[in-house]
């Protein structure tokens, strides 16, 4: 570990409703870390390219925009409040639109490039918890911890359906569209979705989100010697 750190990172990868978010969340809470949601990055990117009209394509405008998009997180009570150039954007990256959008231009080398340099040095200050795709792999292979979360599809699809009802929102083709957006973030050329050699692999599909997050906190309080 480099002595400037002030504490471990921790790296959270999996894909959409492998629980990360939720644990990721606690964890962070737990240990009183920051919390890195970088899928949050990029639909914070996607939604000002919409916004601006860019297509999923590289171009002068939207590396332009990948580079000045300042996103900020900060704690609501419970909530991890995203800032796009201060603007709240919290409500309106999450909506299925953008979940669809965002993993088109995060399969871009240009968009990636331009969003990895920030992602990293928030990693290199320590005492942080990133959730990702590809913080164990590419962003920051050298975290203390690493976990790779994943679940099979279908339980994934019952998670968001779920999440969908509570919030009164519509929750059609639910299952098609996570299995389209896990295939583009597997099979991108850059940075695709994969477990890191040395990343512990946990498949949630049967466990309930407590045992999942004990069998973590343990993991890190004894390598913490803490
Ligand atoms: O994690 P979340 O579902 O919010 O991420 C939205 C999209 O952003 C993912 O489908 C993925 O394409 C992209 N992403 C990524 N690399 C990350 C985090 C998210 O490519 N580290």
């Amino acid at each position: 570990m480099a002595s400037k750190k002030n504490g471990p990172t921790i790296a959270i990868d999996g894909p959409a409703g492998s629980g990360k978010s939720t644990i990721s969340k606690l964890l962070a809470r737990h240990f009183g870390f920051k919390l890195v949601d970088t899928g949050a990055i990029y639909r914070s990117l996607a939604l000002w390219a919409l916004r601006r009209g860019l297509a999923p394509q590289e171009s002068p405008e939207l590396l332009a925009l990948a580079e000045s998009a300042k996103v900020d997180f900060a704690w609501d009570g419970e909530i991890n409040r995203v800032f796009l150039n201060k603007e709240d954007v919290s409500a309106e990256i999450r909506t299925e639109e953008i979940s669809a959008a965002s993993s088109c231009f995060a399969a871009l080398p240009m968009v990636r490039g331009a969003l990895l340099a920030r992602q990293r040095s928030l990693a290199e200050e320590g005492s942080v918890v990133l959730e990702g795709r590809d913080i164990g792999t590419v962003v920051y292979p050298d975290a203390e911890f690493k976990f790779f979360l994943e679940a099979s599809p279908e339980v994934r699809a019952e998670r968001r359906i779920k999440e969908l009802k509570a919030k009164g929102l519509p929750a059609d083709n639910v299952l098609a569209d996570i299995i389209a957006r896990d295939k583009r973030d597997r099979e991108r050329a850059v940075a695709p979705l994969k477990a890191a050699e040395d990343a512990i692999i946990i498949d949630t599909s049967h466990m309930d989100i407590t045992t999942v997050l004990n069998k973590m906190i343990g993991h890190i309080t004894i390598n913490m010697g803490g």
